[in-house]
């Protein structure tokens, strides 16, 4: 067996008495967790689990959710986590997209579960399992003897859709061989120990928590500590509590850790490796991290990579902050002109992603894959340079640049200077039209409470900062501003809202 199915058994031989996972204060060792997935693997097939069936998983941070991953992959079926934000029907959409047979969810979803099957929009699914009371007792009835099923490298594991961030979600496939040689980059790189403690507070449901945390940790023997859903407050005591040494969050989430009262009298000794990746980190963020010594080991990835492309690890974080890094161990970028040319040191282009833990492809979206790869290099659609040394800064995504009077500007980068006013506490950018220049950009922005500042004010700081064309020609204040699930600013929504003409 190849797949990543056999990982807990290969572990509970090695370490069984380690602990593999906390979840709410209690404990699971890899012998336990080895156990309770051959149980759970057992029964998912006494109930007509096959190999290459898909299992739908619908619920947070929880020890069902790598029990039922690992379950799965041992009878070479295929595992599809779904977001737990989304709706009704976008459930229903990805279940019937995925063709699942059998969903494991929990208990906060049944209601939904139920009125989906009821009203027939479920179609495809036979068996669903609530994760409690059923869930136990199914592995409670179940048997621990070995399960030989054929399971490839080659063989698809992983059926992870994509955050949605610039369109509907894709189904990215990943194999067993793709996770596994991403796990391999992320040990190389990200120097994780066998002591590590590792706080996930980022949904596993998407790529960076699975690929960059959990699964490379359990690879090298660590201990995941599972959180259902992000608070600022409680992570910081978790951090005291299990002593951490590594955690994985998206900007939005470092900035609300920082922006806790306790921030400044919390002992983060324990921690080593802060990740943070998967939307633009700005500035301001990365300086008040290092006010209390710490320096993100910056991640660039993408769903369809497993996650991970390009790492800045612990010998460059703090000299060269701000940047992505370099290219993982068994990964290739390059950063290209739009006829898919080298671009030159310091030249902005497309960046181009190649290495065994790229995807199989988008399932069911044979044109969408087509389009996704040149060459046998996956495009990621972001734009990127190259400094001299090879190291990579992540400037947008190529569908948000803005031309303005034929310049191109990064909302990333506008962002990241507005963050550093005072009085602004979270900002967007986006392109509006413009009859003089085409396009000009329009901040909007969330307000810190007690603010004094005019918007004229907050643009009135940029000059001499930005260039005067990447310098919003408005400012729009909200209350709050629209993110996916994962965090990520979500433009699609904000331009309908925002992006009228200028007024
Ligand atoms: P969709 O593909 O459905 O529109 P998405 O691209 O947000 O959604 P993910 O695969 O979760 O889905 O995210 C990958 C993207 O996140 C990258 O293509 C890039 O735009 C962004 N990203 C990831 N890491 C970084 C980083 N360190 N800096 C800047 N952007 C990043
Ligand atoms: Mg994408």
């Amino acid at each position: 067996n190849e797949g990543l199915g056999s990982w807990p058994a290969r572990r509970a031989r090695k370490t069984p008495h380690r602990t593999a996972l906390t979840h709410e204060g209690q404990a699971l060792t890899y012998a336990g967790l080895h156990s309770r997935t051959l149980r759970l693997a057992h029964a998912l097939r006494a109930r007509g689990v096959r190999r290459g069936d898909r299992v739908a998983h619908l619920g947070p941070n929880h020890p069902a959710f790598l029990e039922t991953f690992f379950a799965t992959g041992a009878l070479g079926a295929v595992f599809v986590p779904l977001n737990t934000r989304l709706s009704g029907p976008e459930i229903a959409y990805q279940l019937a997209d995925a063709g699942a047979c059998t969903l494991v969810h929990s208990p906060a979803h049944t209601a939904l579960v139920a009125g989906l099957r009821q009203a027939g929009q479920a179609p495809s699914l036979g068996c669903v399992i609530e994760v409690g009371a059923e869930y136990e007792e199914l592995l409670d009835g179940s048997t621990e003897e070995p399960l030989d099923e054929a399971v490839a490298a080659d063989d698809v594991c992983l059926l992870m859709y994509t955050s949605g961030t610039t369109g509907r979600p894709k189904g990215a496939m990943l194999t067993h061989a793709n996770l596994t040689w991403n796990a391999v980059n992320v040990l190389v790189d990200a120097d994780l120990t066998a002591d590590a403690v590792a706080l996930v507070c980022a949904p596993l449901f998407h790529a960076a928590a699975l690929g960059m945390l959990a699964l490379p940790v359990f690879l090298k023997g660590g201990t995941c500590v599972l959180v259902e859903s992000f608070d600022p407050a409680q992570t910081l005591d978790l951090v005291e509590e299990h002593g951490v040494s590594v955690t994985f969050g998206v900007p939005t989430m470092y900035e609300r850790l920082a922006r806790e009262p306790r921030w400044d009298a919390a002992d983060l000794s324990s921690l080593r490796i802060l990740m943070c990746g998967g939307a633009p980190v700005p500035t301001p963020l990365i300086e008040a991290y290092a006010r209390r010594g710490l320096a993100f080991q910056q991640g660039y990835g993408m769903t369809e990579a497993s996650p991970g492309a390009l790492y800045l690890d612990a010998e460059h974080a703090a000299r060269k902050a701000g940047t992505a890094g370099v290219p993982h161990f068994f990964t290739d970028v390059r950063v290209v002109r739009p006829d898919l040319s080298p671009a030159a040191v310091g030249e902005t282009g497309e960046v181009l992603v190649r290495g065994p833990h790229v995807m199989a492809g988008y399932w069911q979206l044979p044109n969408e894959t087509a389009a996704a790869f040149a060459d046998g290099w996956f495009r990621t659609g972001d734009a990127a340079r190259v400094d001299a040394d090879g190291f990579v800064t992540i400037a947008d995504r190529l569908k948000d640049m803005i031309i303005s009077g034929g310049e191109n500007v990064y909302p990333a980068e506008v962002e990241s200077a507005l963050l550093a006013h005072p009085d602004v506490l979270e900002c967007a950018v986006i392109g509006v039209p413009d009859a003089r220049w085409g396009e000009v950009p329009r901040a909007v922005a969330v307000l810190r409470e007690g603010a004094t500042a005019t918007p004229e004010e907050v643009l009135g700081s940029l000059a001499g900062r930005l260039a005067k064309y990447k310098i919003p020609a408005s400012l729009v204040c909200v209350r709050e501003l629209p993110r996916t699930a994962s965090g990520k600013l979500h433009k699609p929504s904000l331009r309908r809202e925002h992006g009228g003409a200028p007024t």
